[in-house]
C-alpha cells in the first residue's frame, strides 16, 4: 500500500472506522474475567521493525480505495460478471464470462489470468489444481446492536477473544460501542455439554443467546441481531500456485482460520516482491512466470501440505 501511494488514504479511512492501536485480549466474557492480554497496543513492537504501522480497516472500507486506485491506473472493472469457463493456448487465455443481469455471455481474450476468485475458486477447479491441508469446521458471524459502553469501559479493545466454557469466538466493536460482530468457532450446549451444530439454528433467539453469553450480560441488555453469516474455518493451500498462464492469489490459493487476521493480509502481501516501487502494476509478476509457484508459496503455506 505504501509503495502504491494509497497508504495515506487508507490510514484516514481506517481512522474513521476504528480506534486504532487497541488491545488484543482474551476474556471469559466481555463483562467477566480478563484471561490474557496478547498486546496492550496492536502496534507494540511493530514501530521499530516496519516503516508503517498495523491498521484496522474492514474489507468493505478498503476495497473502494483499491478499486478507485485501479480505475485511475486504467483498470476496467466489470461487476455482476461471472467467469464460467477458461481455456488456454500457446498465445494466451480465453475466458467466457456471463452477465448476471441478463445472462448475456461474451468472450475475453488475455495474455494471462490472475485467479482472485476466493476460497471456492472456479478457476482453480477448472485448471485442476487441488487443495491440501486441514479439514474445515462450520462457523458463524453474528452482527448485532447493543449498548456495550459500560461493559467496555475505558478499555481500547481491538480484538476480544472469548474463551468461555460454552462458547469460543471473537468480538469486534464499532467506534461508539453500540454495535459489533461476534464470530463463533464453537458452542457447547450448557445442559448436555455436547457440541452444537452452529448452522442448524440461526434464529434471532439463538443468536441473541450466543451474544449474551459472550458479553456476559443479563437479559436486561437489549440485543438486536442485524445479520448472520456462515463460513468455514479451514487451513489449506493449493498444491501449486500457477499453471500455464493462470496464477492463483488470495483465498483461491490458500485459506486459513481468521485468528491473527492473516487471510486477506497474506493475499495482499503475495504480489509485493514483484511490485515495482511506486507502481500498482503487480501483474509484472508474470515476468517471473516459471518461478511464481515456488516464489509465492511460502507466504500462503507449504504447497506440499
Ligand atoms: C470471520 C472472518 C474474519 C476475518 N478477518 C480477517 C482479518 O482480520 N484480516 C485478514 O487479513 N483477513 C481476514 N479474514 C480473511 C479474509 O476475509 C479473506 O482472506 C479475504 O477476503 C480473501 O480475499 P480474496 O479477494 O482472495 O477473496 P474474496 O474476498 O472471497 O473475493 C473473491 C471474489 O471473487 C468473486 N468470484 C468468485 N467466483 C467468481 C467467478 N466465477 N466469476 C467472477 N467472480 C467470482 C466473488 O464474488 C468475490 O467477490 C477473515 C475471514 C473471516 C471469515
Amino acid at each position: 500500500m505504501r509503495k502504491s501511494t494509497v497508504q495515506d488514504v487508507i490510514e484516514k479511512a481506517a481512522a474513521l472506522e476504528f480506534v486504532q492501536n487497541g488491545a488484543i485480549v482474551a476474556v471469559e466474557s466481555l463483562s467477566g474475567k480478563e484471561l490474557q492480554y496478547f498486546y496492550k497496543s496492536w502496534n507494540e513492537g511493530v514501530e521499530d521493525l516496519s516503516a508503517t504501522s498495523r491498521l484496522f480497516i474492514t474489507q468493505v472500507g478498503l476495497e473502494p480505495i483499491l478499486r478507485q486506485e485501479a480505475a485511475e491506473r486504467g483498470g476496467v472493472q466489470n461487476y455482476g460478471t461471472e467467469l464460467v469457463s477458461l481455456s488456454e493456448d500457446d498465445d494466451g487465455v480465453s475466458a467466457v464470462v456471463r452477465s448476471r443481469d441478463d445472462e448475456h455471455t461474451r468472450s475475453i481474450r488475455a495474455r494471462y489470468v490472475v485467479a482472485a476468485d476466493g476460497a471456492h475458486s472456479t478457476i482453480r477447479r477448472q485448471i485442476g489444481i487441488e487443495m491440501g491441508g486441514h479439514g474445515s469446521s462450520d462457523c458463524i458471524t453474528v452482527y448485532f446492536k447493543a449498548d456495550m459502553r459500560e461493559m467496555i469501559g475505558d478499555r481500547n479493545l481491538s480484538v476480544v477473544y472469548v474463551l468461555n466454557p460454552h462458547l469460543l469466538g471473537f468480538f469486534r466493536f464499532s467506534f461508539d460501542a453500540g454495535s459489533g460482530f461476534l464470530s463463533i468457532f464453537s458452542v457447547t450446549d450448557p445442559e448436555t455439554g455436547e457440541h452444537r451444530n452452529l448452522v442448524a439454528d440461526l434464529s434471532d433467539e439463538r443468536c441473541i443467546d450466543y451474544v449474551r453469553t459472550a458479553l456476559g450480560c443479563s437479559t436486561d441488555t437489549q440485543i438486536e441481531i442485524e445479520n448472520v453469516q456462515q463460513w468455514e474455518a479451514s487451513a489449506s493451500s493449493a498444491r501449486r500456485y500457477s499453471k500455464g498462464r493462470v496464477f492463483l492469489v488470495g483465498d483461491a490459493a490458500h485459506t486459513m482460520p481468521p485468528t491473527g487476521g492473516w487471510g486477506g493480509n497474506t493475499g495482499i502481501a503475495e504480489p509485493t516482491p514483484t511490485t515495482s516501487p511506486g507502481s500498482l502494476r503487480w501483474f509484472s509478476m508474470v515476468q517471473l512466470t516459471p518461478r511464481y509457484s515456488i516464489h509465492m508459496t511460502p507466504s500462503g503455506g507449504p504447497a506440499g501440505l
